[in-house]
């Protein structure tokens, strides 16, 4: 069975595995592989601008070298940046030839699609759906089909045009009569299973236990040490109703002249709310610490619902080294490990709180 690594931008990784898993089970020619990145890899891909597409192909690579992986596995990368100059609604570029340097490297640019959707007023959902079919569409040049110029509502022709892909993304992920009839001369049938899963997000698998078991990821540690590169000293998490804390903590700590994070003083709608999407979010490649208010409020916030949990469980422990917990009240929080050390708010002045923090960096530097 081939392999197809993809990427699990941060954005998407909790929908992007569990699209994996049905992908995987509904079809026997291609395994996907969901990859994290590390830090410095994602960074250089998923922050704004514009990036060489040789760049984008060379890290591609690399990541699927470093992941353990050879060159005749497929690898799928998301960027924030531009692939191409312009007003070119280039999204996607892949299948190198296998003259290339770095082939089977397929490279899908969020560029236009966040603009263009956040122009339409559509949501996360929108993008996410445009990005599997890009995948899709992917998938089917990778096994041999072509794309047409001729727009028939096809994945075919979703790769080059943003009025087709909006069209393409009305009318679901099909192919055209003319590519069923070359998808079957080709054998390629699992291409159809790929399209209903894009289509019908059937998410036949609904346990986390299995999702942390059968994604595979890199085993090299996401967060790399490199603390010039931070923008942001510690960031705080934290329930909206325990915000008193967590502005004290962020008054003080501003004026021992540490750089936080605290959307007091700069707007961010998800702060406090979604940790999940926070702790694989880019903010994670922003502050050096996060700083978390654990308390009632915080778990439930954290688990609305039990679907969530093992998620966060993971995020948690992948965040080990970063998180420094802050306890507002006893409240068991699953993931957060009770040898890891935290501060009682109750027992320290906020002085003293801050003071730890700055030790902790200086320590860290
Ligand atoms: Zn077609």
């Amino acid at each position: 069975m081939d392999n197809v690594l993809l990427h699990l931008h941060p954005d998407f990784s909790e929908e992007l595995e569990r699209v994996i898993l049905n992908w995987n089970s509904v079809q026997t020619e291609k395994r996907f592989i969901g990859v994290h990145l590390k830090r410095d890899f994602e960074k250089s891909l998923l922050t704004k601008g514009a990036i060489e597409l040789t760049k984008a192909f060379q890290l591609g690579a690399q990541i699927r070298t470093e992941s353990g992986f050879s060159p005749d596995n497929g690898i799928l990368i998301f960027t924030e940046k531009r692939i191409f100059e312009g007003n070119y609604y280039q999204l996607y570029y892949g299948g190198s030839e296998e003259t290339d340097p770095y082939p089977i490297v397929d490279v899908v640019s969020l560029d236009f699609i966040r603009n263009l959707f956040n122009q339409l007023k559509k949501g996360k959902d929108y993008v996410f759906q445009a990005i599997l079919s890009n995948i899709l569409n992917a998938q089917a040049q990778g096994a041999g089909l072509l794309t047409h110029d001729d727009t028939r509502g096809c994945i075919l022709d979703f790769c080059n045009y943003m009025p087709d892909i909006l069209v393409g993304l009305e009318n679901g992920p099909k192919f055209c009569p003319k590519d069923i009839l070359n998808v079957k001369k080709l054998h390629k049938e699992y291409l159809f299973e790929l399209a209903e899963v894009v289509e019908k997000r059937r998410y036949k698998i609904d346990n986390d236990k299995e999702v942390n078991t059968r994604i595979l990821s890199s085993e090299k540690p996401r967060l790399e040490e490199n603390a010039s590169e931070f923008d942001y000293d510690v960031a705080l998490s934290f329930a909206g109703e325990d915000r008193r804390y967590a502005e004290e903590l962020a008054k003080e700590l501003k004026h021992q002249n540490i750089k936080v994070f605290y959307d007091g003083f700069e707007k961010a709608n998800l702060w406090g709310q979604d940790l999940l999407v926070y702790l694989s979010d880019l903010y994670r490649l922003r502050a050096k610490f996060c700083i978390m208010f654990l308390s009632n409020h915080y778990a439930k916030k954290l688990w609305t619902n039990h679907e969530r949990q093992a998620a966060q469980n993971r995020a948690f422990k992948e965040s080990r080294e970063y998180i420094l917990p802050i306890r507002l009240d006893d409240t068991i929080i699953p993931g957060i490990l009770d040898t890891v050390g935290y501060l009682n708010w109750h027992e320290e002045r906020v002085t003293d709180i801050a003071e730890c923090i700055r030790q902790k960096l200086l320590i860290r530097r």
